[in-house]
């Protein structure tokens, strides 16, 4: 019931916002075309929290038009519109190249995340598309354990443990991204093939806050991950207290601005040596 005026108000914003969501677009074909995309790694560390035992591979861009946004938005963007296949394929090569190049390929000390969107679940070529990469690159499966996010669960059927199936069967690890924030009943978790569970920064920052859960879904999601066997990793450690509390709860890999920030791959194995020494 709105006037005429309020009614031209409202689709013009709207009008404005699918014209801004198609820019995005055209700026990630390009940027795709020119290959203006590159890899941060957030360091991982072990049960002590003084060790790097690992890092996830996050993107960002060189396109000045493309970096006024995060990744965050788009991303699913790049999902909506049929772009997150070639997105995910390119990602995937460059954090293979990136391991292939240094000291921490083959290695059992190190592993390497890898962000991968939901609708891969959804693509029986994915897991012979990871592992024929894998050859080419020259890297070792077993090194590399992709992210899903949790929210993925939603929708998931025998095709999707199918694929995350036949992912681990070519000796990738699969994690679930975002852990708490979806809508997966945890009795799903026992019919859902995968290794880590990573714990959403939103339940690492109510370890030190006064809300009602102080850390209790921290508790839970432990001792749900023991129970299934799974790794855990928290993310989004900020501060002394919330690693602290984690430590004395068993949790077996941490990340967060209060260990390190996303960094370049070289400033990531410099900080590697520095620590052996
Ligand atoms: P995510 O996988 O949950 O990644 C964690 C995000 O939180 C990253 O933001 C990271 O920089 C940020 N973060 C990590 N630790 C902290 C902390 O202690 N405090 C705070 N405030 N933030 C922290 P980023 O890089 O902007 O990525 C956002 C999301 O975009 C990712 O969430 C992931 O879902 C997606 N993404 C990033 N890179 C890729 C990629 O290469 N492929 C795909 N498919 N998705 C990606
Ligand atoms: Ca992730
Ligand atoms: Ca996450
Ligand atoms: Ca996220």
């Amino acid at each position: 019931k709105a006037s005429k005026n309020q009614t031209r108000f409202y689709s013009s914003k709207l009008a404005k916002a699918v014209q801004e969501k198609l820019h995005v677009v055209e700026l990630l074909k390009n940027a795709m075309l020119k290959d203006e995309f590159y890899l941060v790694f957030m360091p991982v560390y072990g049960p002590t929290g003084s060790n790097i035992t690992g890092a996830e591979a996050l993107i960002r861009t060189h396109n000045d038009a493309l970096s006024s946004y995060t990744p965050d938005i788009y991303i699913p963007i790049a999902e909506e519109h049929g772009l997150i296949h070639q997105l995910d394929e390119m990602v995937i090569r460059k954090a293979f190249k990136t391991l292939k190049q240094s000291a921490l390929n083959h290695t059992d000390t190190f592993s390497l995340a890898v962000n991968i969107s939901s609708q891969q679940l959804k693509n029986k070529h994915f897991a012979t598309m990871a592992h024929k990469m894998a050859l080419e690159e020259g890297v070792d499966p077993r090194q590399i354990e992709f992210e899903l996010t949790e929210t993925a669960l939603v929708d998931f059927d025998q095709t999707s443990i199918d694929i995350i199936k036949q992912t681990k069967a070519y000796g990738f690890s699969v994690a679930l991204d975002d852990f708490g924030t979806g809508y997966t009943a945890f009795s799903q978790l026992r019919n859902f093939p995968v290794d880590t569970l990573k714990i959403d920064r939103s339940f690492t920052s109510n370890i030190d806050n006064s809300g009602i859960d102080q850390g209790k879904m921290v508790d839970v999601i432990l001792s749900l991950a023991h129970l299934y066997n799974l790794n855990v990793v928290a993310e989004g450690v900020e501060n002394s207290q919330q690693l602290d509390y984690l430590k004395h709860r068993q949790c077996d890999s941490y990340q967060g601005y209060y260990l390190s920030k996303p960094i370049s791959w070289s400033t990531m194995i410099a900080l590697i040596e520095e620590k052996r020494q």
